[in-house]
C-alpha cells in the first residue's frame, strides 16, 4: 500500500460531505496531491486544524480509494496576503498531479514567508508552464496581455477580458 511522509503546503481545504474534508497539498515529494481528511469538522478532530490554509505540515498520506490524509503536524504558519491566496489558487488549478517540482517548491517556501507581489504571480505563471513573456491575448492577440484565466487557461488583455467578466481573472501587470 502507498504510504509516504512528505511536508507539505496546504493551497485549499474545502468541506465534503456531512464531516469529512479534502485538502489540496503542493508536497515536497510528490508535487500536487488532493487528499481526503475523514470526520475532519468534529470537534474532536486535531488532525483538521493542521491542515489550514498556507500552513506548511510534515503529513502522512495513505491511499485508501485515493489519498488519505492520516496525520499532520504544522511545522510553520504562511504570512497572508490575497497575492499569495491567489497564487495557491493558481497552483491548485494548474499544477500537474503527483509530479514532484522542487523549484515550485522552494519558490512557494519563500512566497510565504513575505507578501506576493505582481511578478511574483508572473513567476508562479512561468513555473506552471503558462510564461507571461511571450503570451498574447487569446481574443485579439495583441501582446502584452494583462490579465491570465485560470478557467480559460489563456492570457487576455484587458480590453477582451472587460467583454467576458466572469471569468476567473488574474492581473499579472
Ligand atoms: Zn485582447
Amino acid at each position: 500500500m502507498f504510504e509516504a511522509v512528505t511536508e507539505a503546503i496546504v493551497l485549499d481545504k474545502i468541506n465534503q460531505g456531512e464531516a469529512d474534508s479534502r485538502v489540496y497539498l503542493f508536497t515536497k515529494d510528490y508535487g500536487k496531491i488532493s487528499a481526503k481528511i475523514t470526520s475532519a469538522r468534529k470537534i474532536t478532530s486535531k488532525l483538521a486544524a493542521h491542515f489550514e490554509p498556507l500552513n506548511v505540515v510534515e503529513a502522512r498520506i495513505i491511499d485508501k480509494n485515493g489519498p488519505l490524509a492520516v496525520d499532520g503536524l504544522s511545522i510553520k504558519k504562511g504570512k497572508r496576503s490575497g497575492g499569495t491566496v491567489k497564487i495557491m489558487s493558481l497552483v491548485k488549478d494548474l499544477a500537474a498531479e503527483h509530479q514532484r517540482d522542487l523549484t515550485l517548491w522552494n519558490f512557494l517556501n519563500k512566497l510565504l514567508e513575505s507578501d506576493a507581489e505582481s511578478r511574483n504571480l508572473a513567476e508562479a505563471l512561468s513555473l506552471l508552464g503558462y510564461d507571461p513573456s511571450f503570451a498574447r491575448c487569446g481574443h485579439c492577440h495583441r501582446g502584452e496581455p494583462e490579465v491570465f484565466s485560470a478557467r480559460d487557461l489563456a492570457f487576455y488583455c484587458k480590453k477582451c477580458l472587460s467583454e467576458a467578466k466572469e471569468k476567473e481573472e488574474y492581473a499579472i501587470n
